[in-house]
């Protein structure tokens, strides 16, 4: 039977306004970095994505490289729009990326224009669209000027390829003059996609000129979403008790059994605990610690958490931490604490 979204999606999420533009994002979004390659069956990735539009997640992320094989992730989120999604275009926010390689050659990488132009045309034809709501330089590329890397994304703007740009885990620095230098082109940044977690706070520390990225983001406009806050399926209780089979772990990719090493375990317990006496999953813990309010930077800063799911229980479970974002300083203080060992 053909898809029908839930009359209800937009009941429970909770958007947020995405830095100082007009744009919301919902606090959380899924992205289809693992999950929605050809490996993985096509009813599976379907399942997720139906469950997520029909509680309001509105943003699914993407880039050229993902699959496997590279490419592979936007092909399949492709024809599950068209299949099933496309009287529903204006109510997705879909992103996508360049600058890991994609293609062999010295144009298949890095921020050259040669690159992202291309490299866009080729995503927005495995999707089957005209074009994507953000377009992200997905890299900082020591090699190509900021200039030629900033030119690019705002003529992408121009061409209608892509409403918004924003960038990935650029440094503080690198994000404030990429922002000062799209400001005065009258093409703002919209967004920065930095790694963020209990475990991993490299946007909390400062950079050479003592500013941190939140904070650098804050000051220049830029919303903030937060890639893998469970810290890849760490920050969960799925390992506690060893490697279960088909897990990101398991498969030897890019969460390697050297990260489940027994300190991190006993911490991930501790922080089990903590989560349980708050009534949560640690999943749902870790989430809300990402979205909680920090108020030395604002509002909202981080707009959202950008998560990943291999079913539709692990989806259900990870939306649920929006029914508690608080912490008690207690709690947050027992946290850094854990983690800081
Ligand atoms: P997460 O940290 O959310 O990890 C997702 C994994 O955690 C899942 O695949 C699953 O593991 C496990 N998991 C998820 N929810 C639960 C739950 N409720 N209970 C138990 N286990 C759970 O994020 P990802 O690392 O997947 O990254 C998310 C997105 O961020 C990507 O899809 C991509 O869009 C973006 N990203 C961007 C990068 C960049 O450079 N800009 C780099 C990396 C990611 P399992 O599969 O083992 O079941």
């Amino acid at each position: 039977m053909a898809y029908q979204p839930a009359d209800n999606r937009y009941d429970d999420m909770i958007y947020r306004r995405v830095g100082n533009s007009g744009l919301k994002l919902p606090a959380i979004s899924l992205g289809l970095w693992h999950n929605f390659g050809d490996d993985k069956p096509l009813s599976t990735q379907r399942s997720i994505i139906h469950r997520a539009f029909d509680r309001g997640v509105t943003h699914f992320d993407l880039a050229n490289n993902y699959g496997p094989p590279a490419g592979s992730a936007e092909t399949n989120f492709g024809r599950i729009l068209r299949e099933d999604l496309k009287n529903h275009r204006d109510e997705l926010i879909i992103s996508s990326k360049a600058g890991w390689d994609m293609w062999p050659g010295p144009y298949g990488f890095g921020g050259s224009r040669k690159y992202l132009v291309s490299s866009l045309d080729q995503s927005l034809t495995r999707l089957g669209l005209d074009y994507v709501d953000i377009f992200y330089h997905h890299r900082p590329d020591p090699d190509t000027p900021l200039e030629e890397t900033m030119y690019a994304l705002r003529d992408i703007v121009a061409s209608g390829k892509a409403l918004y740009v924003g960038i990935s885990s650029y440094g503080p620095e690198l994000t404030a003059e990429a922002a000062e230098f799209m400001a005065e082109e009258g093409c703002p940044l919209l967004i920065h996609q930095p790694s963020y977690s209990i475990i991993n706070r490299w946007v909390e520390e400062p950079g050479d000129d003592g500013e941190n990225l939140l904070q650098s983001a804050a000051n220049n406009g830029l919303g903030v979403i937060a890639f893998s806050p469970l810290a890849q399926g760490l920050l969960t209780d799925k390992y506690l008790d060893g490697i279960p089979e088909g897990s990101r772990a398991s498969q030897g990719k890019s969460l390697s059994e050297g990260m489940l090493n027994v300190n991190n375990i006993d911490m991930v317990r501790k922080l089990n605990d903590i989560a349980q006496e708050r009534g949560q999953s640690l999943a749902q813990m870790a989430l809300a610690w990402v979205l909680r309010e920090q108020g030395e930077y604002g509002a909202d800063t981080v707009t959202s958490a950008l998560i990943g799911a291999s079913s539709v229980e692990q989806l259900d479970n990870s939306l649920d931490s929006l029914n508690n974002l608080e912490f008690s300083d207690a709690e947050l203080e027992a946290i850094d604490e854990i983690s800081h060992d």
